[in-house]
Parts: structure tokens; sequence; C-alpha cells
């Protein structure tokens, strides 16, 4: 079991001399409770506590990496069960499969369908993670030259490679092994075999079984020949998924199985996009699907977005100067936070009315206008910084800027401060088209 802040501050040496970084020993045992840094940073402590300290800060779930260099992404290391509890660190990796049978063009098709993928949502861009190659056809030549064509122009796209017979594995790793893909096929019989490639390339590896029990077991049959980097195969039906995937997130939390502290791979070929959206919202860290439609692209980044976010933190804007259209020198400012939700509806409504105009964004810590008026994270002074920072005064001719209408107590002071005439705007960005004809003409 994790350890609470108040038991960690009874292994530390309280010396309260800062060396760690932190003011007092209390201080470092509460980051240290939440995960924030590591007990080497205490040089006083003995080797028991460091030991115990370990353990319990470790995260409960492996980190696994799949891929290498810029598209590559990592796994695992979660800390919790619901999101709220404090959020979940690494979303899924999507992958697109295709089989060794199909044709080059087909295989070209689907790598592009990958690598064209991009939907910009809130100013993040979403993208998918990478391909599943299956060797259907079992032939050692014809799985090696269907990763051939994957990787002739993509040598860098995360893989995961399918197949049951070691010597087809280890014509698809001769392609592509130092790209550290994902290996998947290992089963009782070719375990050994399966590790011995995974240890010659440094590749992760997804172990199967048929419970949770079972999983743990085998899951620990190849940590015991030296593989570490390891997933567990949670495919079946639905519901088979749900219940076998809540039965291994509580074990790898309370820690209670250590075979089962890894994270989930999950195949949902047969089971569809219903079985893609179960296996993001229900712990699966890599996941590979057929090739979507762009809808169901869409719905399904959109969906892992959701929930991958961090909800104690707001999604942010760069506070800056923003244009939107082509407005020119004499182009009305607004000015409003850097929520992104708030700026994004913002830029959408002034979008539709084809004015061009100039969007100033104020740090406010990603509060919403309402909060950070309350909040006093929207102050005079902030919009000073603001106008200041983005060099506004040299890109318009006037001295006005719009303000929020929930910001109107700071209309009187932000013309104090700043020196700019101020106009109180719409409290709702739906009024922002009737504002701009009355008020703007
Ligand atoms: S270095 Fe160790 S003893 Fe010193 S303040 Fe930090 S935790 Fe306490």
């Amino acid at each position: 079991m994790a350890l609470k802040a108040l038991d960690i501050y009874k292994l530390l040496p309280k010396k309260n001399c800062k060396e760690c970084g932190d003011p007092t020993c209390l201080t470092f045992a509460m980051k240290l409770a939440q995960g924030k840094v590591e007990p080497d940073l205490c040089p006083y402590l003995d080797e028991e506590a460091k030991n115990i300290l370990g353990a319990s800060t470790r995260p409960p779930i492996q980190k696994v990496t799949v891929g290498m260099g810029t598209l590559s992404f990592t796994v695992g290391e979660e800390f919790v069960f619901y999101r709220h509890e404090k959020t979940f660190y690494h979303q899924p990796g999507i992958m697109y499969s295709v089989s060794d049978t199909e044709s080059d063009d087909r295989i070209r098709e689907v790598v592009s369908q990958v690598r064209g993928c991009r939907l910009t949502r809130i100013g993040i861009d979403l993208v998918l993670n990478g391909l599943a190659v299956y060797a259907e056809s079992r032939s050692p030549e014809r799985f090696a030259a269907a990763i051939t064509v994957v990787t002739q122009d993509n040598p860098d796209l995360p893989l995961v490679l399918m197949a049951s017979d070691p010597a087809v594995m280890e014509a698809g790793l001769a392609i592509c092994g130092n790209y550290l893909p994902l290996i998947r096929g290992v089963n009782d019989q070719n375990c050994e075999a399966f590790c011995t490639l995974a240890k010659k390339y440094g590749a992760p590896l997804v172990v199967s079984g048929n419970d949770p029990e079972q999983l743990a077991a085998n899951a620990s049959r190849c940590t015991g020949l030296g593989i570490t980097q390891l997933m567990l195969d949670l495919s079946g039906t639905e519901g088979e998924f749900i219940r076998a995937s809540t039965l291994v997130r509580q074990a790898a939390l309370a820690r209670s199985v250590p075979g089962l502290g890894y994270p989930v791979f999950l195949d949902v070929r047969s089971s569809g996009f219903s079985g893609l959206i179960t296996g993001i919202t229900k712990f699966a860290s890599v996941i590979v699907t057929r090739p979507l439609t762009r809808t169901e692209m869409q719905a399904a980044l959109v969906m892992r977005q959701n929930i991958y976010t961090d909800p104690q933190k707001p999604i942010q804007m760069t506070p800056g100067l923003y244009r939107v259209g082509s407005p020119g020198r004499d182009d009305p400012v607004f000015l409003t936070v850097n929520f992104s939700l708030t700026y994004f509806t913002l830029q959408g409504y002034l979008e539709s009315t084809r004015r061009s105009c100039w969007l100033l964004i104020v740090d406010t810590e990603g509060m919403s206008v309402l909060t950070a008026v309350a909040a006093g994270k929207l102050s005079e002074s902030v919009v000073k910084d603001a106008i200041e920072k983005s060099g506004l005064a040299s890109e318009v001719n006037h001295k006005t800027i719009i303000i929020p209408g929930y910001a109107s107590p700071l209309s009187g002071r932000i013309e104090e401060y700043t020196g700019w005439k101020v106009i109180v705007g719409p409290r709702d960005a739906a009024e922002i088209a009737s504002f701009i004809e009355e008020e703007l003409k």
C-alpha cells in the first residue's frame, strides 16, 4: 500500500536541513507521498528507510515505452482508479491494424491514415499513435515484407508486432527491432523464445493468460527471465475486459499481486468501435483497432482527451496577442482570459461575425472570467502587464480595449492604471455579434 505523508515523515531523519531542496522534512514527506520527488534526494536516509520508501512511492503500474524517437509514447505510471482522485497520466496509444496478407498498397494507405490523422481541439493536437502488424500469413518472409512496406518512409512509427511463431516474430524484429516495437504473441509454449527476442531487441512484451491469476503468473515468469517492460493482454469480449481490467487495476494499486502491476493491452479488432471506447474509459494503455471511419476516429480521440486531461488543471492558452481574421491597425481589441474553453468559445463567435479583430489573452492561470475576477487573478496590473508584454500599442492606432461583461467592476481601475479606454462587452460570448453590430459600427 502507498504510505501517507505522516507515515513517510516518521521514516525521515527530521533534521530539517533543507539539503533535499525542501524547507522541512514534513514538506519533503508530503511531496514523496504525492510522487513528486525521489527519496534519494535526502542524503541522510538509512538503507531500510530507502527500501520502504522506494517500494511505497514507486508507481504501482510499471512505465512502458513503445517505439523510439519523437513518435514514441509512454504508458503506465498510473496511481489512481478514478480520474477525479488525482489524474490519469498517460493516455492510451491507439494503433490501427493491418494484416500481412493485405496488399502493399492497402498497407501504405493505412500507414498514411495514421500519419495524416491530426485533430486540433482546444489548442491541442490529437493524433493516432502507430500501427499493429498482424502475421496472418504465418510466413516470416511475408511478415518481414509487410513491415518493410510500413517502415520504408516511416521508420520511427511505433509498431505492435503480432505473431505467435518466434521465427516469424524474429523476421519482423530484424526489420524494425531497433525502434522498440511492442511484441505480442507470447504463450506457454513460446515464452522463453519470446523473452530471448525481447531481451535481444530491448522491446516491450505483451503477456497473455486466461484470467488475472494466470496472467500474473506468466508476467512473473517473464520477469524471472529478465524482462521488465511488460504489458498485460486483456483482450476478450467487452464484458470480460471490463471485469478483468477492473480487477487488474485494483490489484495493481493495492500492490497486492506484483505480476499485475503493468499497463494493459487490448485488441478490439473483433469488438469494433464500442470496444475501443470501452478500452479508453477502462484503463487500457495500448489499443489495437481496425482502421476507423473519420467520425469514429474523431470521437475516439476526443473521448481520450476528455478522460486524460488533468481535472485539477484547467487547459490554458498561452497569454499574448492573437489575430481573428486579418486585423488592421484600426480594428477592435477584445480582452479575455487564458482559460482555453473561454478563448475558443469567444474566438468561434468572433469568427462567425466576419469582423477582423485582435484578441488579447491575459494570464489568469487558466481561470474563467468570473472566477478570475473573484479570485483577484484578473486585475488592472495583470491587464497592464499583458498590454506591455504583447506589444499591443505598436500593433494598433488606438488605445481602446473591450473587456468581458463579467469584468465590468474592473473597468475604472483598468482605465486609470493602463491609460487605455475601456468598453465593457457582453457577459455572454453568444451576444458578441449584436454587440459588434450595435456598439462598433
Ligand atoms: S534532506 Fe532529509 S533531513 Fe534534510 S530536510 Fe530534507 S528530508 Fe529532512
